[in-house]
């Protein structure tokens, strides 16, 4: 089985390796090596994950390394491997010295690699200006070049303030629209206390009238009214305004619209008992 991961880089002298250090599948160094737990036996951990998704026994003693299979073909063991952590040994592989086949740099420390990669001048990047679309890909020692005559680049002040802008609009266009919602409940409230012209009151306008809602009046208090804005059956004592010929706003809404201004109000004026 070949190499299973992929990296710009070759071993010196490979030859030379301890095979204490190699993969029995890869045949190359350990990559994260972990170790069977039925027989000890060492392997990439990429290496043994694949081997074991195709077999059930050690590569090489052929122990069998994983069991139990659920319906679903998933194992349900414990994973049958466990990291190594012997300093010793991750030290060692640490230590390797590699060569990367992009800019041939050699005599990089294995566990260095990363940083190599980060700097390699052979490695391909892209254009900082890959989020505004500029297709440029090369590699690293070319972006100077690149960045001279890159026309995302030269766009980029104007680009990112065309943005902010639109950020800062639809931040605006949110705001407007609460607003918006806000007078709209505020508007729907006031048409219905205007009640077509028969504005509401706390209490009966004219007592020599008669209330439809009062019980002096004949009217029942056990029955139920309608609340003029929010379309829902209250009882009388829940009748925060009304008109005596007709139409009532409830307690609570009235107070869902002036909740903060009634926070401020004692609460014995509060409507709701
Ligand atoms: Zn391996
Ligand atoms: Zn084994
Ligand atoms: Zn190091
Ligand atoms: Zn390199
Ligand atoms: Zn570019
Ligand atoms: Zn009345
Ligand atoms: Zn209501």
């Amino acid at each position: 089985m070949n190499t299973l991961i992929h990296f710009d880089y070759e071993y010196i002298n490979e030859d030379e390796i301890d095979d204490e250090l190699k993969c029995g599948i890869c045949k190359q160094p350990f990559e994260s090596p972990v170790s069977l737990r039925i027989c000890n036996h060492t392997f990439c951990k990429v290496c043994i994950k694949i081997w074991l998704s195709q077999n059930q026994t050690c590569p090489i003693c052929r122990h069998v390394a994983r069991h139990h299979f659920g319906p679903d073909n998933q194992s349900h063991e414990k994973s049958p491997y466990v990291p190594i952590n012997t300093k010793i040994v991750l030290n060692q592989l640490d230590r390797l010295l590699v060569r990367c086949l992009l800019c041939q740099e050699i005599n990089i420390q294995r566990c260095h690699w990363k940083n190599h990669e980060k700097r390699c001048s052979r490695r391909i990047v892209t254009c900082p200006s890959v989020d505004i679309q500029c297709p440029w890909k090369g590699p690293r020692d070319k972006l100077s070049i690149h960045l001279n005559h890159c026309t995302y680049q030269q766009m980029r002040p104007l680009i990112d303030e065309v943005k902010n802008e639109l950020i800062l609009t639809r931040t605006k266009q949110m705001e407007l629209k609460t607003k918006i919602n806000l007078l709209e409940r505020k508007v729907t409230f006031l048409c219905k206390f205007i009640n077509r012209g028969n504005i509401m009151s706390l209490n009966c306008k004219k007592p020599e009238v008669k209330c439809k809602y009062n019980s002096n009046d004949g009217f029942d208090q056990t029955h139920q009214v309608i609340c003029n804005l929010c379309n829902r059956y209250i009882f009388s004592k829940e009748i925060f305004l009304h008109d005596c010929q007709g139409g009532c706003i409830c307690c609570y809404c009235v107070h869902s619209q002036y909740s903060d201004h009634l926070k401020k109000c004692e609460r014995s004026k509060e409507p709701v008992d």
